[in-house]
């Protein structure tokens, strides 16, 4: 049943999950190639940045031209592109770089007449001209002067050169129109991902279970990531750094994984994983943040080292994850074939964007643009499975607690009579007493036996002594009011606790029983007699029920013993020793009516 539900769930969430991934994917497989790409046209001079923009032109023929000019570490590089036919198209050119993690810069405009113009931006300054979700802009044009023929670019410590390769000219709407449009959208990303953490906050008071919170946390660092991500970060608060940017990107994104790790960890069934990939799943899943520390302690180095280690620890809890998931999928979980599926989206762009910062392959708009729709979908898928582990959890605490509840009642009930037992007599009088319900009222315990029922028994079998028994159950629940408690205490003997207004009203109440009884007519059998042994309770007193019992059993010897059908009271008061049915002084028990 619920093996069918899950497949129903899991075949609309592969369909969710690959509407989403078409919906990543078509805007950038349908957009026509950009026309103001640059690409290999930009030609590089690593060092040297003690020179003049003037004195790095002259140098003209020492710099290198395509993708296999750059070379790593270099403390400063300058780019020299030519952009002439472009800024001769456009109207009102805008020069777009890849932000990347680096430091000052300078655009250096050179114009038709040779004039070099120059702006300085220090790495605070950089982040004003950034476009979402990654870029950065420069107005290279000026109505009163000569076109731009070249722009030079000056970097200090450019820790990843190829995002200088990703240089293209647009006009300035097309510039605006792409940046609001990626702003709109990295800002309600943000937005719908409250959602999950709401609805996980809920999940979370219903089951408090690990993997809520894993969850929680994950949802809660790509948020952060994406919020820095995007940039959106600098709309919020103009002055943040770019290195900060960085730094708190990668551990934003390295806790993120450590969290989906522990997470997969926790959501698949523990024999389906097994003890390796669970242990590897903390392992790897530890190397990015570990990394990401490291990293930061080698500020202000950090942009000289190398990009290849910084992109390639995400490879292991990356492998991992899928390792985990493959292998477990395999075994039959389903919890690991609905990740791997719900997480396929953003394994693509996270192994894509690795495999770019390792330079394995080149750079596709789909990691950028893929982010967050991919993201969205494993999110989203995630929370549903969370929210189907929560599910069955809440079901499986809902039914333990049903079979408690019934096991406990049975334990409690008396199963000829249906009345409550010993056992649960004595719970409920101890209760009566310490809830203080009962002060100011006169409680009273009527222990009450059937007069020769042996014979009942001799005479019509013990069947029709079973019916005696039940029938009288009935009877004593009918006569009692709603706070009267009434119980089988084994045997042919009944124990009753009777609430009333005064003493007098508790004993006439059981003398009326004990009337109403020899009245009653039992099928067959005929009529019975009982003997009642009454008790007084000083419910002001913290005494035991063993003693009100001891009393009670005295009475109801002495009823007996006076000539059965009869009540009997106790005269016993707490001040007085507990009393024996041998040593109850005769004027501590007498007749409040006889029948
Ligand atoms: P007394 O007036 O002195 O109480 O005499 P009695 O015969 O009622 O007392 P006694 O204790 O000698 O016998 C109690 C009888 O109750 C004996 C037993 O067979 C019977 N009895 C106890 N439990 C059950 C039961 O569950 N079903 C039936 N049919 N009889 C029971
Ligand atoms: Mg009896
Ligand atoms: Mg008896």
């Amino acid at each position: 049943m619920t093996g069918r539900w899950v497949k129903r769930l899991l075949r609309g969430l592969v369909l969710a999950g690959l509407l989403g991934l078409s919906a990543g994917l078509s805007p950038a497989s349908a957009k026509a190639p950009d026309p103001g790409k640059i690409g290999p046209r930009i030609c590089s001079l690593m060092g040297q940045g003690d020179l003049t923009p003037a004195q790095a032109l002259a140098r003209s023929d020492q710099f290198r031209c395509g993708d296999e000019a750059y070379s790593k570490g270099a403390d400063h590089a300058w780019f020299l592109v030519d952009v002439s036919d472009l800024t001769a198209a456009i109207e009102h050119p805008v020069l777009r770089t890849r932000l990347g993690h680096h430091g000052a810069m300078t655009i250096n405009l050179v114009l038709a007449d040779g004039t070099i113009r120059t702006e300085r931006y220090s790495g605070r300054q950089i982040t004003e001209q950034w476009r979402s979700p990654s870029s950065l802009a420069f107005a290279i044009h000026d109505h009163n002067a000569p076109r731009v023929a070249k722009v030079l670019i000056g970097v200090d410590q450019p820790w990843d050169l190829r995002n200088f390769m990703d240089v293209s000219v647009v006009d300035e709407d097309v510039d605006l129109v792409s940046h609001t449009h990626a702003a709109v959208m990295a800002a309600f990303f943000c937005g719908v991902m409250f959602a999950p953490l709401v609805l996980n906050a809920f999940f979370f008071l219903m089951v408090r279970q690990r993997f809520i919170l894993f969850y929680a946390a994950m949802v809660a660092q790509v948020l952060a990531y994406s919020f820095l991500w995007s940039n959106l970060v600098f709309e919020v608060f103009p002055g943040f750094g770019i290195l900060t940017r960085s730094i708190l990107d990668h551990l934003l994104l390295a806790g993120a994984i450590l969290m989906a790790c522990l997470l997969v960890r926790d959501l698949c069934e523990k024999e389906k994983l097994g003890r390796f990939w669970r242990t590897a799943l903390v392992v790897t899943g530890l190397i990015p943040l570990a990394a990401g520390v490291f990293f930061m302690s080698l500020v202000p180095h950090f942009p000289l080292t190398g990009s290849t280690i910084f992109h390639g620890v995400f490879l292991f809890p990356f492998l991992t994850l899928i390792g985990a998931l493959v292998t477990a999928s395999l075994r039959g979980s389903r919890f690991a074939l609905a990740q791997l599926i719900g997480w396929a989206p953003a394994f693509f762009v996270i192994l894509g964007r690795i495999g770019r910062g390792l330079g394995l392959i080149g750079n596709m708009e789909f990691f950028d643009t893929g982010f967050f729709p991919s993201v969205m979908v494993d999110i989203v898928f995630t929370a549903v499975l969370v929210m189907i582990r929560t599910r069955r959890i809440w079901h499986e605490r809902e039914e333990a607690l049903a079979e408690h509840t019934s096991l406990r009642e049975l334990a409690l009930t008396d199963p000829l009579t249906g009345l409550a037992n010993r056992r649960a007599f004595e719970e409920q009088f101890d209760e009566a007493l310490a809830s203080g319900l009962f002060r100011n009222r006169s409680l009273a315990l009527l222990l009450l036996d059937i007069d020769h029922f042996k014979k009942v028994n001799d005479t019509f079998g013990h069947a029709a002594g079973d019916y005696v028994l039940a029938e009288l159950g009935s009877l004593l629940e009918s006569g009692l009011r709603e706070r009267d408690v009434v119980a089988r205490f084994g045997g042919e003997e009944f124990c009753v606790l009777v609430d009333a207004n005064s003493r007098h009203a508790a004993e006439l109440a059981a003398e009326a029983l004990r009337a109403r009884i020899a009245a009653h007519e039992f099928g067959d059998v005929g009529h019975i007699t009982v003997s009642i042994g009454l008790a007084h309770v000083h419910s002001d007193e913290p005494i035991a029920f063993l003693t009100y019992y001891k009393a009670a059993d005295a009475a109801l010897y002495a009823a007996k013993a006076a000539g059965r059908n009869r009540l009997r009271i106790s005269g016993w008061r707490p001040q007085l020793p507990t009393p024996g049915p041998d040593d109850l002084p005769d004027d501590q028990v007498w007749v409040v009516k006889q029948g």
